[in-house]
């Protein structure tokens, strides 16, 4: 089953303790679109500015990206610029510059509206919502992911967007947030309150949590000697996790928790190298691979 994502095609300036690139490839749908690719086909709505390249656009081609959906306003791409701590587990944005994004309205393609499977990335819950309004019939998963910010400052549209959300992708300072509850099980009680029936939280190198009902699996991080870049891990991870789904049609339990390590997998894959190289060069069969060293890092009797 085909899956539609709407989120931001960017420009990043990353700095790390390994380097700093001043401007690349970067955006949550972007991130989101090539990992989901290697499972799915993936439908993108997004906007870029006339700086967009078709060097840039490159990165869809020959995978399973339609980007029909990918407007092209005149203006500047949207650019974010940011910085990790020494340990790479504290990020401090320098630059948000919303620029095309800024009046971005997005229109699905007629092709788009039938989705069953939709990831609302981080953008404003009001364009989550605007999507999702224009989906014909009731999808089977929509899977939303936000910040900060939104919970901040669209408190009130963004209460309204997870009420016809089922799986909350978040880090574990936004579970926190939006519930109001330092314990993670808690918070996730209080957040299924709000509508979505299951909660992802994103721990970085201390791997994913997922709770459903009052089930609770988690994956680890997959053990890395060098981190280059974490930039887009959590976008890479919802793009392996909905891609997986989204390629076998079903969401029972086992599915869900065979999602989570094929997040994690591809998350794992991302953070190797800046930006968007490792994915841009990664092969199913390493994929695969790395699959199957989850499931013996993680196998034990009792
Ligand atoms: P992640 O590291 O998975 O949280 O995502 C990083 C990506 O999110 C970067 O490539 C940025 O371009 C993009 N990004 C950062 N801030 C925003 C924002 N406010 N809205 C949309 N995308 C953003």
């Amino acid at each position: 089953m085909s899956l539609l994502v709407v989120g931001s095609v960017a420009f990043d300036a990353v700095e790390t303790p390994f380097g700093k690139v001043d401007r690349m490839l970067g955006g949550a749908a972007t991130y989101f679109s090539v990992a989901a690719s290697y499972f799915t086909h993936v439908n993108l709505v997004g906007v870029v500015g006339d700086d967009f390249t078709a060097k840039d656009a490159s990165i869809f081609h020959g995978r399973r990206v339609d980007t029909q959906g990918l407007e092209r306003a005149p203006g500047k791409t949207f650019f974010w610029a940011g910085r990790y701590s020494e340990n790479m587990n504290e990020r401090t944005t320098l630059v948000t510059e919303l620029n095309v994004f800024g009046d971005f309205k997005p229109v699905l393609p007629a092709a788009y509206q039938a989705s069953k499977f939709i990831f609302l990335a981080n953008i404003h819950p009001e364009l989550q919502s605007s999507v999702l309004h224009q989906v014909d019939g009731r999808p089977k998963v929509v899977a939303l992911d936000t910040m900060n910010y939104w919970i901040e400052s669209t408190p009130k549209e963004l209460r309204e967007t997870l009420r016809h959300t089922h799986i909350l992708m978040i880090n574990d300072a936004e579970t926190r947030q939006i519930s109001n509850e330092h314990n993670l099980l808690r918070a996730a009680q209080h957040i299924f309150k709000l509508g979505p029936k299951a909660l992802v939280i994103k721990r970085g190198e201390y791997g994913a949590m997922l709770v459903y009902g009052n089930q609770v699996f988690s994956v680890p991080a997959f053990p890395l000697e060098q981190v280059h870049d974490p930039t887009g891990a959590g976008d890479t991870f919802a793009g392996g996790f909905m891609g997986y789904l989204a390629s076998v049609g079903r969401t029972g339990p086992q599915e869900l928790r065979r999602a989570m390590v094929y997040g994690s997998v591809m998350g794992s894959f991302t953070v190797e190298k800046f930006g968007l190289d490792r994915l841009r060069a990664l092969k199913r069969a390493e994929i695969l691979r790395r699959a199957r060293h989850f499931s013996k890092l993680t196998q034990f009797t009792l």
